[in-house]
């Protein structure tokens, strides 16, 4: 179905039109006989007035129409679509026509709106198919190129090319055809978009009056708040108030200062950043040398506790060498002084010996030869008498140990001493060995001269020998 066809006479038909587009009458070519020949402007096979269930007049293709029919083709809700498009473009002072195409065919308009004057064109596209965001946007540029506006209408939900031409959707559902998307209002405090709804006649009203106009969005506020959903949606292009983008100017001018101030404040920042990374450089610096610095110290002690300790332990070596040579000294000193003690005691034992031996000589001394052998006999005598023994007498031997005495000796079964014979007085008192033993003397004097000396007196036999030779008598 379609709304235009082309009358052999009066021209091009609208069927939306009371008269037709031409000052004709309904009746004039709707089942009038015989037939008029009109045909479709598109593929320009034979078609007939008609009018549908519900009253909407419209044309009709004849039987065995071509297979490729753009105006055949399209669906009743495209159609019912231009139909409102085209009724709410007349409620202005405006001037609808359907189908309207360029001399050259490179465009044919669904509704094109034109101002009393004569001066803007815009062409309302019922945009129901699915089309290419590419494909559209080189449609638009078409239009442009002929000096025609143009706006994109869909009731679609999800159109991928809403947004990206000038364009809306329309709510069918609705009674005044209410535009829910295209149309949007920047609030400044927000700073963003919102989309607007209102009535297509509205819309489209203001759209003629310029009070709305298709806006390029600054791409920083491309994400469209859609209060419908409360989703977002982005959105390069849309319909709009001379407020609004002045308003979204005037934010993005304060954005741009923000952003300047931002980077002013980052740049400081970095600027701050890098004199703190400066000056932690800095003080690394300074630590490590520090700390370099430290470490040469404490080697430096280390070296000089290490040298102190040496010689610390050469001067312990020195002192104790020193030690030991003074000890060897002293030990050699007290050897020395011992030897010399002993060699002093030696001498004075020596010269005692003598003086002793020089005694015991005199001691004897005073004694003749007749004398000596005298006092030997009566030894003798006394032992032969005693112990019927031979006492044995060594005439020259003189004992220091018995104070220069002689020693009688006897034989036989049990030989031992008899007797020590005439001890030297003076000397007894330092021979010990003298107490155990028997002592002879010549007389009763040397007797006494000898208990004088400490000897025990019933230890002591004597002769009874007289003290003087009594040669003169011999
Ligand atoms: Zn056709």
């Amino acid at each position: 179905m379609s709304f235009t066809a082309l009358h052999p006479d009066a021209g091009r038909l609208d069927a939306t039109d009371p008269e037709l587009g031409c000052g004709l009458a309904w009746s004039s070519i709707y089942k009038v006989r015989p037939r008029i020949p009109l045909t479709c402007p598109d593929c320009g096979h034979g078609v007939h007035a008609r009018r549908s269930t519900r009253g909407l007049r419209h044309f009709a293709h004849d039987r065995q129409r071509p297979e490729h029919c753009e105006l055949a083709e399209e669906s009743m809700e495209h159609h019912l679509l231009k139909l409102q498009l085209a009724g709410t473009i007349r409620e202005t002072d405006w001037i609808a026509e359907l189908e309207v195409a360029a001399p050259d065919s490179s465009w044919r308009a669904d509704v094109m709106a034109t101002s009393p004057d004569g001066s803007r064109r815009i062409a309302w596209e019922a945009q129901l198919s699915p089309i290419t965001v590419d494909d559209i946007q080189a449609r638009t540029a078409r239009y442009l190129d002929a000096g025609v506006e143009t706006c994109w209408v869909t009731t679609r939900r999800e159109t991928a090319w809403l947004g990206q031409v000038p364009s809306i959707r329309v709510d069918p559902e609705d009674d005044r055809w209410r535009v829910d998307d295209g149309v949007a209002g920047f609030d400044y405090d927000t700073g963003r978009w919102s989309v607007q709804p209102m009535p297509l006649q509205s819309f489209v009203t203001w759209v003629h009056r310029r009070a709305l106009a298709f806006h390029i969005i600054l791409p920083r506020y491309r994400r469209v708040h859609r209060p419908v959903d409360q989703d977002y949606a982005r959105r390069p292009v849309l319909w709009t108030t001379n407020r609004s983008t002045e308003a979204e100017a005037r934010h993005e001018r304060m954005r741009q200062r923000q952003d300047e101030r931002k980077k002013a404040w980052q740049e400081k920042q970095a600027e701050l950043e890098q004199q703190r990374e400066e000056r932690e450089a800095e003080e690394e610096r300074l630590r490590l040398e520090a700390e370099a610095a430290r470490k040469a110290r404490d080697e430096r002690h280390r070296r000089l506790r290490n040298e102190h300790q040496e010689l610390q332990r050469d001067l312990d070596t020195l002192v104790r060498r020193g030690r030991w040579a003074l000890d060897d000294r002293r030990r050699e000193h007290a050897l020395e002084q011992r030897r010399l003690q002993e060699e002093a005691a030696a001498r004075k034992r020596e010269e005692q010996r003598a003086a002793d031996l020089a005694t015991g000589q005199a001691w004897w001394g005073v004694l003749s030869a007749q004398q000596r052998t005298d006092l030997n006999e009566a030894v003798t005598a006394a032992a032969w008498k005693e112990l019927t023994t031979r006492a044995e007498i060594k005439t020259d031997e003189l004992w220091p140990q018995y104070a220069y005495g002689k020693v009688a000796r006897f034989h036989g079964r049990r030989p031992g001493v008899f007797g020590i014979i005439r001890p030297c007085p003076e000397l007894a008192a330092r021979c010990p060995d003298l107490r155990h033993e028997r002592i002879f003397v010549r007389n009763a004097g040397e007797a006494r001269l000898l208990v004088e000396a400490g000897l025990d007196a019933a230890h002591i036999t004597d002769f009874g020998l007289p003290d003087f030779e009594q040669t003169a008598l011999c």
